[in-house]
């Protein structure tokens, strides 16, 4: 047990941290610039959290596909650079966001450059030219929509509210319209077969709002959105570096059982070997759902967060199948995804697919030398908790393992024949893998499902604390829905800008 007395004689108050995710490495980062002492803990025996890459013979497997804020210039890149994440990586820009390979038929390519879009579509579809070219508009108006504000809303006083309303203020009603329809609906208003099935998959869920999908592309046609070469495995090392540098401490295979508090103050954190942990400020990062439930013995239903967790506005969680192939064969266009339309529907884990969303890394470190890495994802599938139940049986679960790999690779077949015999490794992530791996509740990547019944409500930024506690705070991808990484970080250099105003400092972000 520590001393407390110690703690009370040293100058700089403590900050501890639970998590060393994107969202909790920010958060010590952020500690430590503004003169705290920073302690992070951190279940499993490495940094990333869902933000994580993995070796399986000579290739790297990874979660990250695309960020937004790899360009110089936006908010987003500013705090990623404040953070050290992109520190001596080339970015990657890609040409191609989505690439349909239909088989027997023209490829259906939403290209980064809208007015390259735009051309391709009226060559595919001139009988949709009137919603072809408002689909276009749309997007190139999104471009300059910037809500993020840089302080967290509880900070935000009158004249940042009117400033902010005034920037949301032009865009209201592609907002209010886009927000209100799913990609099924807006489908429909394709005659093209081929594009209305295309606009329909894009999520490989219907029922998604359409706004996330135009404000993506709109960000890709400003040049926002890219990838750091050698993805999470170099960020996430970059943020420990700097984390580290500046006098940081992290503590890898420390699971945190409890929060413990006493009159609206959190007085320490308990580990699961016993140990308990005392600090000025606590910070958790891991999973909500698990910090109120289990640590701090909080009905979420009781808490800000509730319409998060109900099961028809939570993000579901994902398998991913990952393949080292041996023939640089695959992926010869610039594209973050290449959707492959199967001749036949097939059954993953009990939820139909009938096109297989892929994506490739890219070079070394990911694939030895003229070979490929190639990831297959199956987002959105429901019925986690059944399923999580099923997989408590080790034979089963390994047998559905199996399954999955082989119906992907026979799948595959169809697009790339030979495939087979040119696979030196394999991999199947599940809902249970992420879980096992980041304590998520779940199993899920990010905290929302955006529909046109939720997606107002989803939106909203979500308080950092509980009324019931002054100095417990909470960051990561459910304070900022829908989440991924930069929101993530985020929630860190939020928290600690919260964390500063209450010891009247002066925020320090450089
Ligand atoms: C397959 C996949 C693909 C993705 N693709 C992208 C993408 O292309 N772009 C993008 O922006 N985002 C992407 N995301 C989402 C993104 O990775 C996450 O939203 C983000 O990393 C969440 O960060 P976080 O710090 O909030 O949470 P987490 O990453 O969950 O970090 C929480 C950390 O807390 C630790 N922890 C939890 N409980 C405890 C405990 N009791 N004690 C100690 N430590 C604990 C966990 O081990 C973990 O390290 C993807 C995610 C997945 C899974």
């Amino acid at each position: 047990m520590e001393n407390k007395k110690e703690l009370k004689n040293t100058k700089k108050k403590k900050v501890v941290i639970i998590g060393a995710g994107v969202a909790g490495l920010a958060s010590g980062i952020y500690a430590k610039k503004n003169g705290f002492d920073a302690e992070i803990y951190e279940a499993h025996s490495k940094p990333g959290g869902l933000c994580t890459s993995w070796k399986r013979g000579g290739y790297i497997f990874e979660t990250m596909h695309w960020l937004v804020g790899t360009k110089k210039g936006n908010f987003w890149n500013k705090i990623f650079t404040e953070v050290g994440a992109f520190q001596n990586l080339e970015m990657k820009t890609y040409d191609e966001y989505i690439r349909y390979c239909f088989p027997d038929k023209d490829d259906i390519i939403f290209y980064t450059d809208i007015d390259k879009l735009h051309d391709h579509f009226m060559k595919i579809a001139p009988e949709d030219k009137k919603e072809i070219n408002k689909f276009c508009k749309t997007v190139k108006k999104l471009v300059n929509f910037n809500y993020i504000p840089e302080k967290p809303r509880q900070q935000m006083n009158f004249l940042d509210n009117v400033k902010s309303a005034f920037k949301i203020l032009p865009f209201l009603k592609i907002l209010s319209s886009c927000m209100k329809i799913s990609l099924n609906e807006y489908s429909k208003r394709f005659k093209n077969q081929q594009l209305r099935r295309a606009f329909k998959n894009i999520f490989l869920n219907d029922e998604t709002s359409v706004f996330g999908f135009f404000y993506i592309l709109a960000m890709f046609h400003k040049g926002t959105n890219g990838y750091p070469i050698g993805g999470s495995l170099e960020v996430i090392r970059n943020m420990e570096k700097t984390y580290l540098n500046l006098g940081g401490n992290i503590n890898y295979n420390s699971p945190v059982k409890k929060i413990l508090h006493n009159a609206g103050n959190v007085s320490s954190i308990v580990l699961e070997n016993g140990k308990e942990i005392f600090g000025d400020f606590f910070i958790s990062s891991g999973d909500l759902f698990v910090a109120l439930e289990s640590m701090l013995g909080i009905k979420s239903e009781n808490s800000p967060y509730k319409d998060l967790f109900l099961e028809k506005n939570m993000c579901k969680p994902c398998f991913q199948v990952s393949l080292g192939v041996n023939h640089n064969f695959i992926n010869k266009t610039n594209s973050v995804y290449r959707y492959l339309p199967l001749k036949e529907t097939i059954k993953i884990a009990g939820h139909e697919f009938d096109i297989l969303e892929t994506h490739q890394n890219f070079g070394l470190p990911f694939a030895p030398k003229n070979r490929s890495n190639l990831v297959i994802s199956y987002n959105h599938y429901s019925e986690f908790e059944s399923w999580f139940e099923f997989a408590e049986d080790r034979e089963k679960y390994s047998t559905q393992k199996k399954e999955i790999l082989a119906i992907t690779i026979k799948a595959l077949e169809e697009h790339y024949p030979g495939i087979s015999n040119n696979i030196e490794t394999t991999d199947v992530a599940t809902p249970k893998t992420f879980q096992r791996y980041t304590q998520s509740w779940n199993g899920t990547f990010n905290s929302w499902h955006p529909t046109p019944k939720n997606a107002r409500s989803m939106m909203k930024q979500r308080p950092y604390q509980l009324r019931e506690f002054q100095n417990l705070y909470f960051a990561g991808r459910y304070i900022f829905p829908p989440g991924g990484i930069p929101p993530s970080v985020k929630t860190g250099r939020d928290v600690l800008q919260l964390i500063c105003k209450k010891e009247k400092k002066i925020f320090k972000a450089d």
